[in-house]
């Protein structure tokens, strides 16, 4: 999987993107991950990437020029699945759509700033946009690190235990179970007796009714869909 970033503060990718399961996905060469400075290339002198709105009101509005030319450049260099834009108004962002887009290759994640882009990126660039919950951020940056990081633990062979993935909330549109590590006993706080037990069938049991019984207390929608 490759992932481009484009954004006016690569700074932020820095920290989210380079930790732990994500950066030994990258050296482990399972992911590529590029991020771009839209200041880059802007063509004026102090590398303006932003103007205001025609119409008048509060706000800077990104310019189409750069974007259309660092996103012309890239696909000259390979071919996208998709080019996203992050976007409050988006479609909303849940696991179904992480497991679609993690069966794809080539990613453009276009985030945006202050007021947001020209409209004509979106109209003529873009081919999905995503929102990562109804509230509004300063910037697509920290969107972009939620989507990527959801799409880039799908990749086989990027989490260690290959089943893992599969045993986490909204897989099989249940929650996942509750997890307990040692001491059995802390602080008069047992754990289960059940998961002490070895008896692998019976625990498997025990986890799916305790999915079950979350699912139906803490996404009563996602029970019922089912
Ligand atoms: N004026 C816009 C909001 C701009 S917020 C509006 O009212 O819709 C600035 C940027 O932050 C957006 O361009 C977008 O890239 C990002 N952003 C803000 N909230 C987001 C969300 N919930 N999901 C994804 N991106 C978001």
């Amino acid at each position: 999987m490759r992932i481009d970033i484009i954004t006016v503060l690569p700074e932020i990718f820095n920290g989210p993107l380079n930790q732990s399961i994500l950066k030994r996905a990258q050296e482990k060469g399972l992911v590529t991950l590029q991020v771009h400075n839209l200041r880059d290339y802007s063509t004026s002198k102090h590398r303006q990437v932003d103007d205001y709105a025609f119409g008048g009101g509060a706000g800077m509005v990104l310019m189409s020029e750069p974007i259309f030319a660092i996103i012309e450049k890239l696909k000259t260099e390979r071919t996208y699945d998709e080019i996203i834009y992050m976007s409050p108004d988006g479609e909303l962002f849940d696991q179904k759509m992480a497991n679609s887009l993690s069966l794809k290759q080539n990613f453009i994640i276009l985030c945006g700033h202050y007021k947001g882009v020209d409209e004509r990126v979106r109209k003529h660039l873009i081919t999905k946009e995503i929102s990562i919950g109804d509230y509004v951020l300063s910037g697509g940056e920290l969107a972009a690190a939620v989507v990527s990081d959801a799409l880039i633990r799908l990749v086989p062979g990027v989490l260690s235990d290959e089943t893992s993935a599969l045993t986490d909330s909204f897989q099989d549109d249940l929650i996942a179970p509750p997890v307990y590590t040692r001491p059995e006993d802390f602080k008069g706080m047992k754990v289960p007796e059940i998961l002490l037990s070895g008896h692998e069938k019976k625990i498997n049991e025990w986890r799916y009714e305790q999915s079950v019984e979350r699912t139906k207390q803490r996404r009563p929608k996602l029970w019922k869909e089912n």
